[in-house]
């Protein structure tokens, strides 16, 4: 496939097999990682996969929005070029980020011009259908659905493949756990005889309620996504203080699709007028007024399980080689953030070249795992600390390590909130700090000795910014 490195098509050497559990977002990008590397990728999800993009028993959390951060389409296409150019023929917004996207936070409302950070906008279930319709292209590599992974085989020093529930086992070189939000590998790890990873929880008890819309022929509200995400003190209203929602254009005939959040237990509810009501109380009439405009002609799908679990592969001593667990089976974020696919991509893009380097080195897939925990850990405790730092604020959070309640530390939001301030102050700078938070690159700018002292000299006045709207 064009923009793959024809290098690592190597022979003889090759390992025979790879296993990937899990055949949704970052099982179809792992396997894209490891395709070239094995003689055969093998990818097994206890569902059934759908002939053409649509919702599936296996991914409950297609029926929301899932907003795809830059750095993780890059990742994509990396990964699998050609990703972009076949979601935008199937019918993909590619928007531009400020001047499409209109975006009310705790600052106001953001600025709105034109830049080259574009997002490509789409239903879960479409971009999800991509990424395995291209992955199951790549030499080698086979999805095997309706095969539903049961345990691990070998012992607690390495993992030697997999045994299915039907009993059948699949002797593999190297194992991805891909399975998700609700992977079993602790039990896995378990019966081979290895200890389970430390597990940390942080629950602010989220809410989701989302529905697929049907917008007026030629609707030009003024923007294509709406994001309004103005929780925390000194929001529009009480009730801002604890929701948020955000509709954006996806494939389809005059297709959008909405998400209504709610925090602290405020979960936003299922009726259309209840979440119209729920809506308004944030206190901008601009989404009323859209929401006023559309059609609702589906159902409102609810989610509550959005909990941040964090089981710490990377640091831990007693893990079996030749085993990661990548994507949701590794760190499952709130998905508020928007982080989980992005983190993914990454860590599957990492794995990919920490695998060549490896074998580059001449042996064989032990330490393997190191090396992918150490190039990825630094990635994952960030969206990590990103994704919690405002949960550990919200009321009624619970946090728990190894099933023990933990004292809540809630950090304080001033710096950032002034940060996030000063950005807005120049759209240079703001279009530097939107890149940063899609990951496209590194906070380490906004730590510099002279933004760090601008900040501090102008803190009252920025703090004003924040609240004074
Ligand atoms: C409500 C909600 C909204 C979200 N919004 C966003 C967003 O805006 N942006 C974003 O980037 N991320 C978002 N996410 C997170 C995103 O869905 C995941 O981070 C991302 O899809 C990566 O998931 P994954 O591939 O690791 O797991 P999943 O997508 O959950 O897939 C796991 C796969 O493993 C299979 N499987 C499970 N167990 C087994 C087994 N034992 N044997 C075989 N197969 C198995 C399942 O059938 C499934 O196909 C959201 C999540 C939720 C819950």
């Amino acid at each position: 496939m064009a923009g793959r490195d024809p290098e690592r098509a190597r022979g003889p050497e090759r390992p025979a097999r790879a296993v990937v559990i899990g055949g949704s977002v970052a099982g179809s990008l792992a396997a894209a990682a490891l395709a070239d590397r094995f003689g055969e990728v093998v990818v097994l999800d206890r569902d059934a996969f759908p002939e053409a993009p649509a919702q599936r028993a296996g991914v409950p959390q297609g029926a929301h929005f899932h907003a795809l951060l830059a750095a993780g389409r890059q990742a994509m296409d990396a990964l699998l070029p050609g990703f972009s150019a076949q979601m935008l023929e199937m019918g993909a917004a590619d928007l531009d980020s400020t001047a499409d996207v209109m975006r009310l936070d705790r600052l106001g409302w953001s600025p709105r011009f034109a830049t080259s950070l574009r997002f490509l906008m789409a239903s879960r279930p479409l971009i999800e259908w991509v990424l395995r319709d291209r992955a199951s292209h790549l030499p080698g590599v086979t999805f095997r659905s309706r095969s539903d992974v049961a345990g691990l085989l070998g012992d607690a020093t390495r993992v030697t493949g997999v045994r299915l529930a039907s009993g059948e086992e699949i002797v593999a070189d190297f194992v991805v756990d891909a399975s998700g939000r609700r992977a079993r590998t602790p039990d896995w790890f378990a019966e081979l005889g290895a200890p389970a990873p430390s597990e940390e929880l942080v629950n602010a008890h989220w809410g989701y309620a989302s529905t697929f819309l049907r917008v007026p022929d030629g609707w030009d509200p003024g923007f294509r996504a709406l994001a309004c995400v103005p929780f925390g003190e000194g929001a529009l209203t009480p009730e801002s203080e604890r929701r948020a929602m955000a509709m954006w254009v996806v494939e389809g005939e005059n297709r959008w699709v909405l998400t209504v959040q709610g925090s602290a237990g405020d979960y936003p509810p299922r009726d259309v007028d209840d979440l119209k009501a729920f809506v308004a109380s944030i206190g901008a009439p601009e989404l009323s007024g859209a929401l006023d405009a559309v059609e609702f002609p589906e159902k409102i799908a609810l989610w509550r399980d959005t909990t941040n679990r964090l089981r710490d592969f990377a640091g831990h001593d007693g893990r079996p080689e030749r085993f990661v667990a990548l994507g949701d089976a590794w760190a499952a974020f709130n998905p508020v953030y928007g982080q989980g696919m992005t983190s993914a991509a990454l860590q599957a893009q990492a794995l990919g070249d920490q695998l060549a380097t490896h074998l580059a080195g001449g042996g064989d897939l032990d330490g393997l795992a190191d090396r992918f925990y150490a190039a990825t850990r630094e990635l994952v405790d960030f969206c990590w600390s990103s994704s919690t730092a405002l949960d550990h604020r919200l009321p009624g959070v619970e946090v728990t390590r190894d099933g023990e309640p933990q004292e809540v530390v809630a950090g304080s939001a001033d710096h950032g909130d002034r940060v996030a301030a000063w950005a807005s102050l120049d759209p240079e700078r703001y279009v530097r700090y939107r890149e940063t938070t899609q990951l496209l690159r590194s906070n380490a700018w906004l730590q510099a000795p002279e933004v760090v002292a601008e900040i501090q000299e102008r803190w009252d006045e920025l703090g004003a910014m924040v609240t004074a709207r």
